[in-house]
């Protein structure tokens, strides 16, 4: 049987606001069909928050939906980076070339594109840790040469020209933009606040539909700090958030408010994975998701039952075994 032919997702641009477009921009991923990036007034060009991963023909999409916004890529003065995820930086490098741009960034993006680290050693460590969490051979293979077989998405060495941090400002035409800390999602995102009007850029912090993903393995407990950020964000009383997917969305609390009930709702199901005896996290990610745990999903379920792990370990809620042999699966209870 033939599998069914996705829709060709192109680059779209649409003014969302005075002086904000929003530019949808198509991703190559099964359930993640498209990334925005921003755009937002700022004198005689823009600043561009996100870019869309690099993949061939991205930099065509990103034209495409410039073009809808009557904007070209020689209008992009800065470029930010909610986080370093390849779908929000990964067409930087290419177009800090093309425009003379600077790039903005936090500065914890560094473990993700480590650049003394080659992607065989980035596919290794990670088969390192797939294998830790008790993930059997067969599906570790298909999932590195899958792995080998796509690009980085990134189109060159991420270069970042000034540090996103507190204190830092983003000037547009709205008004100036202010930097709010939110790892979590990744050790790297941050948030940016226009208090005036009320406007959150939120990248994947906070999504329309709550969905949730952390980085896990670079701090220590990106669970506490995802929950953590949504206190930051809560406080901030905005209107109306720009999200890195999706559309934009009113009614910020209620979203804060949803993730929180979600990140509640994961913890009582892993510790109820737990009751039922130890188990490898790989084993604790079947009994918590049963069907929805398959090999496309294998590697973001994972990633999510270890940070959960990670949070109850350090509520002392969980503890970790030793592996039985070298190079074996650690043993949760
Ligand atoms: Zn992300
Ligand atoms: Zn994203």
């Amino acid at each position: 049987m033939r599998k069914p032919t996705r829709r060709r997702e192109v680059g779209r641009g649409e003014r969302v606001l005075p002086g904000v477009w929003r530019l949808r921009l198509p991703l190559p991923w099964p359930g993640v069909p498209h990334c925005n990036a921003w755009a937002l007034a700022a004198g005689d060009g823009i600043v561009l928050v996100d870019t869309g991963m690099h993949e061939p023909g991205s930099m065509a999409h990103l034209e495409r939906a410039l073009d809808q916004a009557a904007l070209r890529p020689e209008h992009v003065r800065l470029i930010v980076c909610t986080h370093a995820h390849v779908d929000h930086c990964g067409e930087a490098p290419a177009l800090r070339a093309r425009t003379g741009a600077e790039v903005w960034m936090h500065p914890a993006h560094g473990h993700v594109h480590a650049g003394d680290e080659t992607p065989e050693q980035t596919i290794a460590r990670r088969v390192e840790v797939a294998r830790q969490s008790g993930v059997p051979e067969g599906p570790l293979r298909r999932w590195a040469e899958q792995r080998r077989s796509t690009g980085t998405g990134m189109s060159g060495e991420l270069v970042v020209d000034r540090e996103l941090v507190p204190g830092t400002t983003v000037a547009t035409d709205l008004g100036e933009w202010q930097v709010v800390e939110t790892p979590g999602h990744a050790p790297s995102h941050v948030c940016l606040h226009q208090p005036e009007r009320r406007l959150l850029l939120s990248g994947d912090h906070l999504l329309g539909r709550v969905s949730l993903y952390f980085d896990e393995g670079h701090t220590p407990d990106p669970v506490q700090e995802f929950q953590d950020s949504l206190d930051r964000v809560g406080a901030l009383d905005a209107r109306l958030a720009l999200a890195g997917h999706g559309r934009p969305f009113t009614d910020v609390a209620a979203h804060v408010a949803a993730n929180r009930a979600l990140v509640a709702e994961r913890l009582h199901g892993v510790r109820a994975a737990l009751a039922q005896g130890p188990g490898t996290a790989y084993e604790l990610t079947g009994r918590v998701h049963g069907d929805e745990f398959s090999e496309e999903t294998a590697s973001w379920l994972l990633a999510m039952t270890r940070s959960w792990l990670t949070h109850l370990e350090r509520r002392g809620e969980a503890t970790r075994g030793a592996a039985g042999e070298p190079g074996g699966a650690e043993i949760w209870s």
